[in-house]
């Protein structure tokens, strides 16, 4: 599925786009991969929170300061996003039951932009059990 991100750096809950590709497979049981198909952006599960959603971006900021000579730079100039994307990982691996996912109350998926704005390409794979 595509995604049109609009800031440098953002969250964006994709939970209602999965529920709708896997509606469309009609897969009951099995489980579901969501990979980014790109270097500098990841995919996470977490609370859809405002303030969290800060927290997030904050911490890897903190972890992976942006102002910082990387070596990566020289010929893109956009190392701390690769690096802040190799912290977060590039997939996640839901369960499926009954004909949904198996996520807790507060539990939403989110692509994460790290190197933003882009057109954005997220990959949704139903595998049935
Ligand atoms: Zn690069």
């Amino acid at each position: 599925m595509d995604i049109r991100t609009t800031a440098r750096t953002e969250l964006i809950d994709i939970t209602d786009l999965v529920r709708t590709v896997l509606k469309e497979s009609g897969i009951k049981d099995g489980i579901c991969v969501i990979s980014t198909r790109h270097t500098t952006s990841g995919i996470i599960v977490n609370e859809n929170e405002r303030g969290l959603k800060n927290d997030i971006l904050d911490m890897l900021e903190a972890l992976v300061p942006e102002n910082k000579s990387y070596a990566h730079n020289s010929i893109d100039n956009n190392a701390g996003a690769h690096l802040r994307a190799v912290l977060l990982g590039m997939s996640e691996t839901i369960p499926v039951e009954d004909g949904h996912l198996v996520l807790g109350t507060w539990q939403s998926i989110f692509f994460v932009e790290l190197d933003g704005p882009r057109d954005r390409t997220v990959h949704v794979k139903m595998i049935k059990s």
